[in-house]
């Protein structure tokens, strides 16, 4: 294994050589439109509707990017574990009643939203007690002075946790560049045994697939309608819709498991509830008869925006309320709020829920703080104001562009002190501080001096893009089928925990945000050393 110290300088110089360049980017570019590495076009106008019969290449690396070995199998192999800690926590009514009802539930008008709906249905009671979560856990690599990479974790995502199926095509095609003799006569790391196979697509398909036969088993034969289908709850105006086909077009043609796809608006029409059980049904497109949906996959409902109306709301509550299995279910949603992760770092609590084990997990965190009056939320502030430079802000919102970094985060933090204070003499003095609906999270110090090739799709020449300061990050996906336990002791019923597959991302350095999809990142593949 090679150390930090001796990696070859990225990208190498003979791929920047125009001829080669040109020629590779040419069949990157082909093998993409090939193989449904893609997404829907561009809209024409900011806002609208993109083409629905147009496609473009998603946005990916000419060749893989080195990234330590073992930092990506201590991503790996801690996925199993980041499972347990979530399910444990999703099925801990108390612990995420007690996060989150006090600080971000008041200030956050779009957790307390989910978090009504989670109250509701559990003062309902569930008919189906057994969730599944689709999950990635992002890291970088944190240089701290003096010392090699170590593995830093950037957030959970517990909903619509996305680029399964392209980051699998995307390894796909560096593999098939490979083969080609793309990067011959270049640096020797660039080797089959140095890059990675990625499962991600069949891990989660399996995923999904689990769900569903688990709901089969559990229905009595003569309460079925028709053979029942998984739901994708989808955004309408999504363009990365083919990350979505593929898990879809894998569950019909590997586990012979149909798909239906609907925005949360129009099931506001087309989804009912049945019987004692309120067993999910929804009007099939083609014959109009009610089709019985098994699990319900979010890809959509992450966001404010995803929620146009309250009949949107309505609609959420009623799949929440649904015999289907969820995934995510509400409480997962809500476990993966940044202020989740902010209290799991907090002394003990991760001990709580894995003992000794969460040393390991301890290892990947950055440093987090509160943004309240706690003695811990004054520490955070004091170091906050002596060095801004080191210090990101985040609301609770997933998606990108929402953070505030560095020297903007103590005007943010001035505006919200003005806004407090303008309500509060308004409303008669409710005392509310809306940066609790934030957490403060240290800078994580990537690599330097790391370049690479992105290929964007809408370049009149063929050619990538070169860019000098890069940074990666790391997804790793999991899934789990789960239950709460039968006791105290027992607090958790693990019926399918799943791992492996992986997402790699590359941006430049200047942009600090890290979304595909908004528009920053590009899928690379990782080039172990
Ligand atoms: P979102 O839910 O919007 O994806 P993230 O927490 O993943 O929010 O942050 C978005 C991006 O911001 C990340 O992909 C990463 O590029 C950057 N980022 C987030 N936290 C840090 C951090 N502590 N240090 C450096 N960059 C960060
Ligand atoms: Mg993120």
């Amino acid at each position: 294994m090679a150390s930090a110290m001796s990696l070859p300088p990225w990208p190498p110089a003979e791929i920047l050589e125009p001829t080669r360049n040109k020629f590779v980017t040419v069949d990157a570019r082909d093998y993409a439109l090939r193989h449904g590495l893609v997404y829907r076009a561009l809209p024409a106008e900011e806002g609208g509707m993109p083409p629905q019969d147009t496609t473009i290449h998603a946005p990916l690396t000419l060749l893989p990017t080195p990234f330590p070995r073992d930092l990506f199998e201590k991503a790996m192999d801690f996925a199993p574990l980041y499972n347990t800690l979530y399910a444990r926590v999703a099925t801990d009514k108390d612990f995420l009643s007690s996060v989150l009802q006090n600080s971000v539930v008041h200030v956050d008008d779009f957790q307390r939203r989910l978090y009504e709906i989670w109250t509701v249905a559990e003062e309902e009671g569930t008919t189906q007690s057994t969730q599944l979560a689709l999950c990635r856990s992002d890291y970088l690599v944190h240089m701290a002075p003096q010392s090699t990479g170590k593995l830093r974790q950037v957030e959970f995502n517990t909903i619509s946790a996305s680029f399964g199926a392209l980051c699998t095509l995307a390894s796909q095609m560096h593999h098939f560049l490979f083969r080609k003799g793309a990067y011959d006569a270049m640096d020797p790391l660039i080797s089959k045994a140095n890059m990675p196979k990625n499962e991600a697509l069949s891990v989660l398909v399996s995923g999904l697939a689990d769900a569903h036969n688990c709901y089969v088993k559990q229905q009595r034969e003569e309460h079925r309608m028709i053979k029942p289908a998984i739901l994708f709850v989808v955004q309408p105006e999504e363009r990365n819709t083919f990350d979505q086909r593929a898990l879809e077009m894998e569950l019909l043609e590997e586990h012979a498991i149909p798909v239906l796809r609907a925005s949360l608006d129009e099931l506001g029409t087309i989804a009912s509830l049945h019987g004692v059980d309120r067993i999910l049904a929804m009007q099939s497109p083609i014959s109009f008869t009610p089709i019985e949906i098994s699990v319900v996959y979010f890809r959509a409902g992450y966001s404010p925006t995803d929620y146009k109306s309250d009949d949107a709301w309505a609609t959420r509550l009623l799949l929440e309320r649904s015999h289907a299995i969820k995934c995510p279910s509400i409480a997962m949603q809500l476990a993966g709020a940044k202020k989740v992760q902010q209290v799991l770092a907090e002394p003990g609590v991760l001990e709580h829920y894995l003992g000794k084990e969460g040393d390991l997990l301890r290892s990947t965190f950055a440093k987090l703080w509160p943004m309240d009056d706690s003695p811990l939320g004054k520490e955070g502030m004091a170091l906050l104001r002596e060095s801004p430079q080191g210090f990101v802000l985040k609301p609770q919102r997933e998606g990108g562009s929402n953070n505030i970094y560095k020297d903007d985060i103590i005007p943010a933090l001035d505006a919200m002190e003005a806004r407090d204070k303008e309500r509060n003499a308004k409303q008669g003095g409710s005392g509310i501080k809306e940066r609790e609906g934030y957490i403060l999270m240290s800078l994580i110090r990537t690599p330097e001096n790391r370049g690479s090739l992105f290929m964007r799709a809408g370049k009149q020449t063929p050619g990538s893009e070169h860019a000098t300061e890069t940074v990666s990050e790391l997804g790793v996906f999991g899934t789990m089928l789960y239950k709460p336990g039968p006791s105290k002791k027992a607090p958790l019923d693990m019926l399918s925990s799943r791992t492996g597959g992986y997402l790699l991302r590359t941006k430049a350095s200047e942009s600090n945000e890290g979304g595909v999809a908004a528009g920053f990142s590009v899928i690379d593949s990782p080039l172990l050393f």
